[in-house]
C-alpha cells in the first residue's frame, strides 16, 4: 500500500520541495495552504486551499489516518518581516493557532507520525553576541531568551508537540531549521531572507554598480541548501529520534562573505553600501554534533554549490519580471 502524507504549508518554499520529494518516493500526498505555490504547479495528488488557523480546516484535511504529517505552515519571513516588531502579534497568533489546531486534529484522527519545523531562532540571544563563537547546541535552548516573537512561538510550539507526545503518545519529530535557501523560495516582497535578497540585488545591479546591505555585514550565519534540508527531514522521520535537532549547515560565513560568494557566482563585482536595517543576532551557526550522533549524518553540501543552483534561478526571475513590466 502507498504511504500517505499531508504537507501543511505545501504552497510555500520548503513545503513545495517536500511534496516533490515525497511524490518521487511514491507517497500519496495531500498539500494544504492558504495559497497555491507561486513558482510551480503542485505535484500533490490533492491540494486544499484552506486556513489552518481554522480548526474545521485542520479536521477537514486530516480526514484519514495519514502515515506522516509535515507541519510547515507558519506566518514567517526574513528579517524585514520578523525583526521589525511590527508583525509580532500576527506572527504569534497565526502560527500558534495553526499548531494548536493541527495537533488537536492529528490527535483525533490518530495520525501516526507528525513532523514540526522549528527554527534556529529559538536559541537565546545572549549566546549569539560574538559573531565568531555563537552557541547553538540543542541543549543551550534553556534558559530561554529568543530575540524575536517568531522564536518564542517556535519554542512554545516545540513544547506543545512534546506535550502531545507525553500525554497522548503521539509520535513526533522536531527539527530546528537554520536558514534554508534554494530555488523557488521567496526572493522579493519583504519576506525574503539574506541569500535570496542578496542574489536579487546582485542580479538587479550592473557589474561595477553599488548595492545596499543591511548592517555592517560582519554578522555571521550559516545557510543550508534545500535538498540537504529535505534529506535531514527524511532521515529524522525514519529514525527513532524525536528531536529537537538542528538541521543546518555548519559552514559559518559573514554576510559580507556571502555577498562576495554570490558576486563570484554571478561573475560581477559590486560595491556594497551598508545601510541601517533589521538584523537579528550577531552570530549564528548550526551545531551538528547531535545530528551526527543520532542520525549518523550531517549536511555536507557547500554554500557555494547551493548558490550556484539558486543564483541562476533568481537571476531568471529578475529578467522575467523586467520583460513582463516592459510588456505592460
Ligand atoms: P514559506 O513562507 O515559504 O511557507 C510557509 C507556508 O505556510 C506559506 O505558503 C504560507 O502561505 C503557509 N501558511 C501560513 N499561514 C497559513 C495558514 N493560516 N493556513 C495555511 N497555510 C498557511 O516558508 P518556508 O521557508 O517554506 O518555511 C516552512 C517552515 O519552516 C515554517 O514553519 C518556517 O517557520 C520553518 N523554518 C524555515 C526556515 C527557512 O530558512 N526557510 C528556517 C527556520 C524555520
Amino acid at each position: 500500500m502507498k504511504k500517505t502524507a499531508l504537507v501543511a504549508g505545501a504552497g510555500g518554499f520548503i513545503g513545495g520541495h517536500l511534496v516533490k520529494r515525497l511524490k518521487k518516493e511514491g507517497y500519496w500526498v495531500r498539500g494544504v495552504d492558504l495559497k497555491h505555490h507561486e513558482f510551480s504547479p503542485t505535484k500533490a495528488d490533492d491540494f486544499v486551499i484552506g486556513d489552518l488557523r481554522d480548526v474545521a480546516t485542520c479536521n477537514r484535511v486530516m480526514d484519514r489516518a495519514f502515515d506522516e504529517v509535515y507541519q510547515l505552515a507558519a506566518d514567517m519571513g526574513g528579517a524585514g518581516f520578523v525583526f521589525t516588531g511590527k508583525n509580532d502579534a500576527v506572527v504569534l497568533h497565526n502560527s500558534a493557532s495553526i499548531n494548536l489546531n493541527m495537533l488537536e486534529a492529528a490527535k483525533n484522527t490518530k495520525i501516526k507520525k507528525i513532523f514540526y519545523s522549528s527554527s534556529a531562532c529559538i536559541y537565546p540571544k545572549h549566546n549569539q553576541l560574538d559573531p565568531n563563537n555563537p552557541k547553538c547546541s540543542e541543549d543551550s535552548a534553556y534558559p530561554a531568551s529568543p530575540d524575536s516573537e517568531y522564536g518564542w512561538e517556535k519554542l512554545f510550539s516545540e513544547r506543545l508537540y512534546m506535550a502531545y507526545h507525553r500525554n497522548y503518545g503521539m509520535d513526533i519529530r522536531i527539527a530546528r531549521f537554520h536558514n534554508i535557501f534554494g530555488e523557488e523560495g521567496t526572493w522579493r516582497g519583504g519576506r525574503e531572507k539574506a541569500p535570496a535578497a542578496l542574489c536579487r540585488k546582485v542580479a538587479e545591479t550592473k557589474d561595477g554598480g553599488t548595492s545596499e546591505m543591511w548592517g555592517d555585514g560582519k554578522q555571521t550565519r550559516s545557510f543550508l541548501y534545500i535538498t540537504e534540508c529535505l534529506e535531514g527531514v527524511s532521515r529524522l522521520m525514519k529514525s527513532d529520534f524525536a528531536g529537537p535537532v538542528n538541521i543546518g549547515s555548519d559552514e559559518m560565513v559573514t554576510i559580507n562573505d556571502l555577498a562576495k560568494m554570490i558576486m563570484g557566482v554571478a561573475g560581477k563585482n559590486l560595491q556594497i553600501k551598508h545601510v541601517e536595517g533589521p538584523l537579528g543576532v550577531r552570530g549564528r551557526n548550526s551545531d551538528n554534533k547531535l545530528i551526527r550522533e543520532k542520525l549518523g549524518w550531517a549536511p555536507m553540501c557547500s554554500l557555494k554549490t547551493g548558490l550556484e543552483k539558486t543564483y541562476p534561478w533568481i537571476e531568471a526571475q529578475v529578467k522575467l519580471g523586467r520583460t513582463a513590466s516592459k510588456q505592460v
